[in-house]
Parts: structure tokens; C-alpha cells; sequence
């Protein structure tokens, strides 16, 4: 399978090839055609396998055959959860289309809205949006919607969990209902499907991976430990293994800022990012992570959502998230689009029961290891997999030591734990990871795109404003995805 069978034309395929890839990732392959074919079309995958592509570049090839956007038109929004996300995404946009002839614009909130208003005036091809600061600019009448063409909606899931529903039900509202509808998603979830119902008509639908399937080269591991060493323990994992670019994942803003400040003590450069921190600090967070300037990134849920850092080889849970789906974000930070990750939880014995949800979730026991001179004072309870009646959560139900097919009860594993921290065993890594030994390189990011005008210009602008508080991606009320209907009132967001 190559770019050039998928039906886009040359311009788009020699901005494929400047970027340096070489086949369509899977959700690519069946997108692409799916999108040019005009019709609504849903896709699912899961995070890092290359879906901003699979919209984007179908997504040009059909804007660059009509007619130029007029004064304050927008031929194709694209909508995003996230200002960091809809830079990255207008970036890939610059990327992919230089060698066409079309605008594009990104807007957000959080910095100032007279040069979107200016950029808007002419009219754009595609303009790459947070919801609330779109309808700001609708109600300024900075822009009009008469020549839309196509909708994108971008990690579509997690709109629906930063409670982005109703600015998304306004949007529809003022576009004209003759158009194409594209969805983008890590999940089909309900809620998925019931945004779905009112927006998309009878869509293709792709998606290339089971729902909560970890990502299969991410090598996963658990270091238990009790909660007052987990810092100690990262230190001594990051020195150890000597780990140059790690994303660490803490539950609370509070705590990021601690283990931030602790680990700088320690002479580990970190920094942190989250919602309190201004759309400033976490762009320059962010680039000097990229960079390689600072090691250790640590960041709260939110703010890490859907950030593509490039061949991320480390990520840490330094917390267990409190919904179990979150894991399977997080990790997905690491070992994206084919590239190699090792995932490690520090997992003390209060976070046992989250331990167990997360485990029953991915359906496997995941290999445990400990730090040596760190070892726990109570030992962590093994998760028993067999199905039972949901809400049961017992302890250890198997004293025995896990079997090898128990855990390997997703992958090939090869039975061998790691004796290592830091070295899991290949074996819990996919099968089909045929880069074999070849350990990807740790320094200053390798693959990190130039870059481009459009994406640094929107950097550079959320740079230079320090403001922060606007609805955009600082959604009040982050709506978990509750487990079970039944279940109470929302969660107050932690991050
Ligand atoms: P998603 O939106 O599914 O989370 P992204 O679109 O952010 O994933 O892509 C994840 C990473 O994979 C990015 O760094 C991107 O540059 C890279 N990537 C995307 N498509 C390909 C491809 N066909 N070959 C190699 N790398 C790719
Ligand atoms: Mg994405």
C-alpha cells in the first residue's frame, strides 16, 4: 500500500514525501478513499496512529478542485477540543498543503482576536478552530459559513468529555446542512454515536483498532511502590535508564507542579503543564520539551490530551488516572504511528482497586517490576481477570504466581518478566514490531516536523499573549465518561 494508490494528486503526495512518509498507516489506507469519495464518514482509532492525515490530506485534494474561498468564507472547518491541538492540526494543514494555492487560518482562545479577525477578512479554505472562540468570531461576523463545504471534528470524543457539546450543537446551527461531515475519533463511544446521530448521514465508517486496546508497541510496566517514594523512584528511573525526553502523568495541577519542582532540585530538568498554567507557559513548556531543552514533562490529563509530541520513548504514570480509559490516553502518548514506548505506572497499594480497573480493562495483567532500595511496605494485590458481575472488585482471589498464559493473554508475551526496571521484557511488545532490537533514540526529539508558517504563527501568538482564562480549551467542567448511567452527579474536574 502507498500514498500514490489512495487517489491524491501530486502536489499533496510530494508534501507527503517532503515529511518523509512512506506507506498510509492503517486508519489512513481506509479514510482517505473513504473521504474523497464525498460521503459523511466516521473513523476510529486510536491515539498516534496518524488520523490528522487521514482527514487532512483527503481533505485538501477535494478543497483544491472548487472554487476559492470568497471575503470571510470558509470552504472546511475543522474543529479541535484544544488550542495546542488545533495548532498541530493547522500545522499539518501548512505542511500538507504547500504546494496548493489555499488559505488557511487557526483560531482559539486564550490570546487576541483582532489578527483572526484580519487573517479572516479575505476568506480561508480551511480555518482549524476551538468551539468557543469560532462562535466568538461568528458573532463578531468575522466570518460566514454560506460557502462551507465540510465539517471535520476532531477527537470527537474528547469535545464530548470537555463538555464542548452545546457550542458543537450551536456550530451546526449556523452551517449550512448541505455538507460533508467527518468525524474523527480515538472511540465509538454511546455518546459517540448519539453526537453522531445528529450530525453525520449514513457515514462510512472506518476504524482500525478495538476499542481500549493498548497500542502495540508500547512495552507497559508497573513499579510498585509506597506513595511517599514515588518521587524518589523517578528520580531513580530516570537516572538509571537515563531517560532524555520523558512525559510524566500526575492527577492533579498541584501535584505536577511538585514533582516539577522536586525533580529540578534533583537536577532532572522539568516543567509543567495544565490548565492553571497560561496558554504562554505551555507553549513554551511544550517547546522546550520538544526541543530537548527540558526532560521532563509533567502534565495533568487535559493538557496532555492529543498533544503529538514525536516518537515519545518515555511516559510515566506517576498517578493511576481515576478513570480507567485514561490509561489508555496516556500511554498512547508514547510508541505512536509504529515507533517504540515503554509506558511505566508507579502504582503505590491505594491506587490497588484503579490498578485492577485498568487491568480488566486492557485484558491483561501487566509485568510488574521494583525499584530497587524502593520496595513497597505492602505488596500489591495481583488482578484476577476472569469475567465476573460487574462492580465485584474483590483482592486477590489467585495466590499463585500468574501463569504465562495468564499473562500473555493478549500478545505473544514471552513469559519472561523484566528483571530490570526500565527494561521490559520484548515480548509484551507486538509481534509485529519488526524493528526488532533497535532502540529508538532518546535526545533532543528526532522526527519533530519544521516549523511552518501557519502552526508557528499560531505558537507564537499564544506565546507572546500570557492570557489564559477563556472557555477554549479550559472547558469548566471536564464531563467524564461515566461508567454506568445510574451512577451520580459528574465528577468535579480535577485538572
Ligand atoms: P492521532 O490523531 O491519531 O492521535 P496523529 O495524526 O497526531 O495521530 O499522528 C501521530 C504521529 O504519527 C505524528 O507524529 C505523525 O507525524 C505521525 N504519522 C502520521 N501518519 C504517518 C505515516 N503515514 N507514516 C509515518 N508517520 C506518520
Ligand atoms: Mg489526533
Amino acid at each position: 500500500m502507498s500514498f500514490s494508490s489512495l487517489g491524491l494528486s501530486a502536489p499533496i503526495l510530494t508534501a507527503v514525501t517532503d515529511k518523509g512518509y512512506q506507506t498510509p498507516s492503517p486508519i489512513q489506507a481506509q479514510a482517505i478513499p473513504a473521504v474523497l469519495s464525498g460521503k459523511d464518514v466516521m473513523a476510529a482509532a486510536q491515539t498516534g496512529t496518524g488520523k490528522t492525515a487521514g482527514f487532512t490530506l483527503p481533505l485538501l485534494e477535494l478543497l483544491s478542485q472548487g472554487p476559492r474561498a470568497r471575503n470571510k468564507q470558509v470552504r472546511a472547518l475543522v474543529l479541535t477540543p484544544t488550542r495546542e491541538l488545533a495548532a498541530q492540526v493547522a500545522e499539518s494543514v501548512t505542511t500538507y498543503g504547500k504546494h496548493l494555492p489555499l488559505r488557511s487560518a487557526v483560531v482559539f482562545g486564550g490570546v487576541g482576536i483582532g489578527p483572526q479577525i484580519s487573517r479572516l477578512q479575505r476568506g480561508v479554505d480551511i480555518l482549524v478552530a476551538t468551539p468557543g472562540r469560532l462562535l466568538d468570531l461568528y458573532q463578531q461576523q468575522a466570518l460566514s459559513f454560506s460557502q462551507l463545504e465540510i465539517l471535520v471534528l476532531d477527537e470527537a470524543d474528547r469535545m464530548l468529555d470537555m463538555g464542548f457539546i452545546h457550542d458543537i450543537k450551536k456550530i451546526l446551527a449556523i452551517l449550512p446542512p448541505k455538507r460533508q461531515n467527518l468525524m474523527f475519533s480515538a472511540t465509538f463511544s454511546d455518546e459517540i454515536r448519539t453526537l453522531a446521530k445528529g450530525l453525520v448521514h449514513n457515514p462510512v465508517e472506518v476504524s482500525v483498532t478495538p476499542r481500549n486496546s493498548t497500542a502495540n508497541t508500547v512495552a507497559q510496566l508497573i513499579c510498585p511502590v509506597d506513595k511517599s517514594k514515588k518521587s524518589a523512584a523517578l528520580v531513580k528511573l530516570i537516572q538509571q535508564g537515563d531517560w532524555q525526553q520523558v512525559l510524566v502523568f500526575s492527577r492533579t495541577k498541584h501535584g505536577a507542579n511538585r514533582l516539577a519542582k522536586a525533580l529540578d532540585a534533583k537536577g532532572i530538568t522539568a516543567a509543567a503543564i495544565h490548565g492553571n498554567k497560561s496558554q504562554g507557559a505551555r507553549t513554551k513548556a511544550l517547546a522546550n520539551f520538544k526541543s530537548g531543552e527540558i526532560r521532563v514533562l509533567v502534565a495533568t490529563d487535559i493538557a496532555a490530551r492529543g498533544l503529538d509530541i514525536d516518537q515519545l520513548p518515555q511516559v510515566v504514570n506517576f498517578d493511576l488516572p481515576n478513570v480507567p480509559e485514561d490509561y489508555v490516553h496516556r500511554i498512547g502518548r508514547t510508541g505512536r504511528a509504529g515507533a517504540d514506548g515503554k509506558a511505566i505506572s508507579l502504582v503505590s497499594d491505594e491506587e490497588a482497586k484503579l490498578l485492577a480497573d485498568i487491568e480488566r480493562l486492557i485484558g491483561k495483567n501487566l509485568p510488574r517490576t521494583l525499584v530497587e532500595g524502593l520496595e513497597p511496605s505492602h505488596t500489591l494485590p495481583e488482578t484476577d481477570l476472569t469475567p465476573k458481575r460487574h462492580g465485584q472488585h474483590k483482592g486477590p482471589r489467585n495466590p499463585k504466581p500468574k501463569s504465562n498464559s495468564q499473562r500473555s493473554s493478549n500478545r505473544s508475551g514471552n513469559g519472561q518478566g523484566s528483571d530490570k526496571a526500565g527494561q521490559p521484557r520484548r515480548g509484551d511488545q507486538a509481534q509485529g514490531n519488526k524493528e526488532g532490537q533497535g532502540r529508538r533514540r532518546t535526545g533532543a526529539s528526532t522526527g519533530t516536523s519544521k516549523p511552518t508558517s501557519e502552526g508557528q504563527q499560531a505558537q507564537n501568538q499564544a506565546q507572546n499573549q500570557g492570557k489564559q482564562e477563556h472557555r477554549d480549551g479550559n472547558a469548566p467542567a471536564r464531563r467524564r465518561r461515566r461508567r454506568r448511567p445510574s451512577q451520580g452527579a459528574p465528577k468535579p474536574a480535577t485538572n
